[in-house]
């Protein structure tokens, strides 16, 4: 563990950010203290950090759907530390180090209105450079962060910090079964991604995928591609039936994911060997999480 950079006072935009930039400062300086002899196996460094704000600049947004872009960051320089020649930068032994799952927050910059941050879920992203990551974004009508995000374009600086939520795959499990709505498919694709990649993965992952309509499936073509794997099917369910055109294998149904249905797919697995990932609004987590209940299986939610 690297010790961590105190944070400047003034990088607390006393907004409620989740999680606020001082209370991370301190838990990571209680972990270090905790873990020093750690330091001695340090190798590297990772270019973003929980505690102060790395700059990272747009190097590509790709268009993915009427409202949503790909967006990949490359790391440029840490902030603040204008000495630092961007071209030192692969001087360091630098890592850009999160785990599959795993979030970062993005703040608007210094004389973008007040500051406030938003989460974003790195996926994975075909031949992304070593310091570099890729995140799908929505962006919203009336969305303050999506307003700074629409005039983000190749060459801007960007300020970042991270990465936030500890999840370990856990591979003991025999099925996964993944319950996404909207956005909420990125940090369940990234899981996916490590684990049908992983060819030791015997786990059968099944993905439940609720969408407002054909036009809010994301990740459409990334999904599709996995059904190459033997361990993972997917159905997507959505609100509004607008006659999307169905692939050959993909499974699309007209109405809404229902307590029931869950419980029908559960019914023939042990529920001791059943793990099940959700991630959505709050609402969506807590109707899907307490119609679980009484199902007592292992709930993760993002
Ligand atoms: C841990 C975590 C990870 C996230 N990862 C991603 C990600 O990878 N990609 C991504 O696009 N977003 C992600 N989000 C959501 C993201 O952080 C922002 O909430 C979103 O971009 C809207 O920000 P905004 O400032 O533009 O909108 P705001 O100004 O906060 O909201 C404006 C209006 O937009 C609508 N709105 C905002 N957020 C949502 C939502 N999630 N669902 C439905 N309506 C909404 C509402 O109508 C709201 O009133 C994540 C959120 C969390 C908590």
């Amino acid at each position: 563990m690297e010790e961590p950079t105190p944070p400047d006072e003034s990088d607390c935009c006393n907004s409620g950010c989740n999680p606020c930039i001082l209370d991370v400062y301190e838990e990571q300086l209680r972990k270090y203290k905790a873990n020093k002899a750690d330091l001695l196996h340090k190798k590297g460094k990772n270019c973003i950090s929980q505690t102060t704000y790395t700059i990272f600049k747009c190097i590509e947004r790709i268009r993915h759907t009427d409202n949503s872009y790909l967006f990949i960051f490359e790391y440029y320089k840490p902030y603040r530390e204008s000495t630092m020649d961007s071209n030192d930068r692969f001087n360091e032994d630098l890592h850009l180090n999160y785990k599959p799952g795993q979030h970062f927050l993005l703040r608007t910059p210094e004389k973008y209105y007040e500051h406030f941050t938003r989460a974003y879920t790195p996926i994975p992203f075909d031949n992304l450079t070593p310091l570099s990551f890729c995140v799908l974004i929505k962006l919203y009508e009336g969305g303050i962060m999506s307003r700074y995000l629409r005039n983000i374009d190749v060459g801007s600086e960007t300020l970042w910090r991270g990465p936030y939520y500890d999840f370990d795959i856990d591979y003991t499990y025999k099925f996964v079964l993944m319950v996404a709505q909207g956005t909420g498919i990125a940090p369940l694709y990234a899981i996916l991604k490590e684990m049908l990649n992983n060819d030791e993965c015997e786990t059968f992952i099944k993905l439940f995928y609720c969408c407002r309509s054909s036009n809010d499936i994301f990740l459409r073509e990334e999904l599709y591609g996995c059904l190459s794997y033997w361990n993972f099917t997917y159905e997507v369910f959505l609100s509004v039936n607008d006659g999307v055109n169905v692939k050959y294998n993909e499974i699309i149904h007209d109405y809404k994911l229902d307590k029931g249905y869950i419980k029908s797919y559960l019914s023939d697995k042990s529920n001791r060997s059943t793990r099940v990932l959700i991630c959505g609004n709050d609402l969506f987590i807590k109707g899907v999480s307490e119609d679980l209940v009484e199902l007592n299986v292992s709930v993760c939610t993002f």
